[in-house]
């Protein structure tokens, strides 16, 4: 009796060790993938909500950096399907250009109207990619991370708890060519596969052939080069969380 209490408590004792086991090699795993931030910024609801399957079958979650004075339909919709809605200010100000009050309205009185209706803000893209520190020190205290526009910047998942971190524009306009486009998304996904638990952020403003646009064609390279890679595309409030 007594050595078959023995064994069960061994086998308990075995299986016990074997799950602590799968579960740090399941964190390692988790910290060590690297990842994709896909951004848009203004507001082009209906132009991206056109693209929410193509997100999905890439399981590509996106972030939306939104102007508005509170949440519009739009908003529900992108959550449901697993995106991040940020803010991007309620009227495409330049906060560098603003008063105080100006940036209390634009940047942080809004943040209640999202409250109230259930969307926690906790990302913020600065319009025109336009700061200084003191925006930043302020801006801190109500966010939880803060985004350029300017740069390509490669940083280590921790960066993106808390702080200021630079985007690299995907727009048509900075890439002369769909091989010049390549080019660019194979030298970050190549970078980002070297470097374990590192993150990039890219952004552009709707999926079409302008200028300040994506097109089609360049969006589904990006989406499937970076799939094809083991890339994973993160919103940015799921890094400000337990990763
Ligand atoms: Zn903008």
């Amino acid at each position: 009796m007594r050595k078959k209490i023995w064994i069960a408590l061994s086998l308990l004792l075995a299986v016990c060790a074997c799950t602590l086991g799968g579960i740090k090699l399941y964190r390692m795993h988790k910290a060590a993938q690297c990842g994709l931030l896909l951004a848009f910024d203004d507001y082009n609801g209906p132009n991206w909500e056109e693209y929410f399957d193509l997100f999905d079958q890439y399981d590509a979650k996106v972030t939306f950096f939104i102007n508005a004075y509170e949440p519009v339909d739009f908003c529900f919709r992108a959550i449901d399907r697993g995106h991040e809605i940020a803010y991007h200010t309620a009227g495409h100000a330049n906060l560098t250009e603003c008063s105080q009050e100006e940036i209390y309205t634009q940047a942080i009185a809004p943040m209640e109207a999202f409250r109230q209706q259930g969307i926690e803000l906790t990302t913020f893209a600065y319009p025109y990619g336009a700061y200084t520190s003191d925006l930043n020190d302020l801006l801190l205290q109500h966010y939880k991370v803060l985004r350029g526009a300017f740069s390509y910047q490669i940083v280590g998942k921790d960066k993106m708890l808390h702080g200021v971190v630079d985007s690299l524009s995907l727009d048509n306009i900075n890439y002369p060519s769909d091989e010049a486009f390549e080019e660019r998304v194979d030298a970050i996904v190549g970078e980002l596969s070297q470097n374990k638990g590192a993150v990039v952020g890219v952004y552009s403003h709707a999926i079409g052939d302008g200028n300040w646009c994506i097109s089609e064609k360049r969006l589904e390279y990006l989406l499937k080069k970076a799939r094809e890679a083991g890339i994973q595309f993160y919103t940015y409030q799921e890094l400000q969380e337990e990763w």
